[in-house]
């Protein structure tokens, strides 16, 4: 210390907003408010194939997502709803699930009762509930859907889908303007005034504020920044966000992360959804592992033990380390469905697998538990620490598998309940 004042520990913010909560059963989620940022994510299967459909949305639920949304487009999908529900809870999966609405929405959930009560809360997004005399109306039976069965709602606006009338309208007052404003900028004002305003309408039918929650979705990175920082100035409903059509692999990865680290470390933001096209044989369920590492690398929520692990140098040309640090984490993520209940906390648990002597010893001992392997050149050793402290030191060709049976034994030992 220099004598002068400590350097500020950054941490996100946090939101404050009202709170909504989306309940199926006992199961209730509660979003904003002070509640944990939620992981959302949606299903590609026709909603139409009800085992098809409850079984991924079983995996995701699984992989950590608190919300699945499914698509509802036809009134077989409507009719295939309950249906999917009742397979759910059969599995013993009370994931509260959201149907997502366009244009026949109202009809959907007027026509399809058991559709709308099978439902936790519906995605309507204003854009696409009808046009004209039609539109204000059509909105109604929606909400009416959502009091009469206590659902709640999230408004979702789309770029992609916004309501034109309001945008035509909302441009031709900016023509009047002695300087009027770009084009984009008007396009952010027209996504929010339709969220808000949509939002608003709702409340004046008498539902609850409590049951709605906003979103405004686009797929650059800045505009997804500017438009939700407004929105966050402008109301306090629980915001959904996440970059809409963000892409595939790397690219999709990467702008999403950018995008809403930006907005979770300003306090902006209550539940999200990483929305990720899936490589050929990929599963469904990585958009949410991605959505759960953006949580817990921002210190938001912690979902996983966390693997540290070095990238490797010219002082490790074998891959063992790579290998390791992989299987250690593959084997982790894998047994989490069962260690959370089994072993309270250890999704706090912290391992570290390096690759050499310059930073292993290090990042080991900060570990809870940590293995320092050999590099070129150094005796073919891995000293491993537990708590901070060198415990054993592990030789031969069965290092891996020896490490992992140590960690299973630290978390078992460390959270595992004592017998009663
Ligand atoms: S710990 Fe060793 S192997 Fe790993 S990056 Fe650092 S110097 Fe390279």
């Amino acid at each position: 210390m220099n004598g002068t004042a400590p350097i500020r520990i950054a941490a996100p913010l946090q939101r404050s907003s009202r709170q909504s909560r989306v309940v199926w059963g006992n199961r209730v989620v509660t979003v904003g408010g002070g509640a944990p940022v939620r992981v959302q994510s949606m299903t590609n299967t026709d909603t139409v194939d009800v085992i098809g459909t409850a079984i991924q949305v079983k995996e995701l639920a699984i992989a950590g997502s608190e919300m699945v949304r499914i698509t509802v487009n036809t009134p077989e999908a409507a009719q295939a709803v309950p249906h999917i529900r009742d397979q759910l809870d059969k599995m013993g999966i009370d994931v509260p699930l959201i149907g997502d609405f366009h244009y026949n929405g109202h009809r959907l959930l007027t026509d399809y009762p058991a559709c709308a009560q099978a439902l936790s809360k519906y995605r309507i997004n204003p854009g696409n509930v009808g046009k004209g005399d039609k539109r204000d109306v059509q909105f109604g039976q929606m909400i009416e859907a959502a009091m009469r069965y206590d659902k709640a709602i999230r408004i979702g606006v789309n770029w992609g889908s916004l309501d034109q009338d309001l945008l035509a309208q909302l441009m031709d007052q900016n023509s009047q303007r002695a300087q009027p404003y770009e084009g984009r900028q008007v396009m952010y004002e027209a996504l929010i005034q339709s969220a808000i305003g949509s939002a608003q309408r709702a409340q004046a039918m008498g539902l609850d504020g409590a049951q709605i929650a906003l979103s405004c979705k686009v797929s650059g990175v800045q505009d997804l920044v500017s438009v939700y920082r407004e929105l966050a100035q402008r109301c306090d409903y629980p915001l959904h966000l996440g970059l809409t059509e963000a892409g595939m692999g790397t690219k999709g990865t990467v702008a999403s992360a950018t995008a809403l680290s930006i907005l979770l470390q300003e306090g902006i933001g209550d539940t999200i959804r990483v929305s990720l096209t899936p490589q050929p044989g990929e599963s469904r369920t990585q958009e949410v592992v991605i959505a759960s590492e953006i949580l817990q690398s921002l210190g938001l929520r912690i979902f996983v033990p966390s693997v540290t692990a070095c990238p490797g140098c010219g002082r490790t040309t074998s891959t063992t380390f790579q290998e390791m640090a992989k299987q250690i984490d593959d084997f982790l993520r894998a047994q989490m469905p069962v260690w959370r209940g089994l072993y309270p906390g250890v999704e706090g648990l912290k391992v570290a697998v390096m690759g050499c002597i310059v930073n292993g010893p290090g990042e080991s001992k900060h570990a809870d538990v940590g293995i320092s392997l050999p590099g070129n050149g150094e005796a073919p050793a891995a000293p491993v620490f537990i708590d901070g402290e060198k415990r054993l030191t592990l030789r031969g060709e069965g290092i891996a598998q020896e490490f992992q049976r140590i960690v299973e034994d630290y978390i078992s030992k460390r959270f595992g309940q004592p017998k009663a």
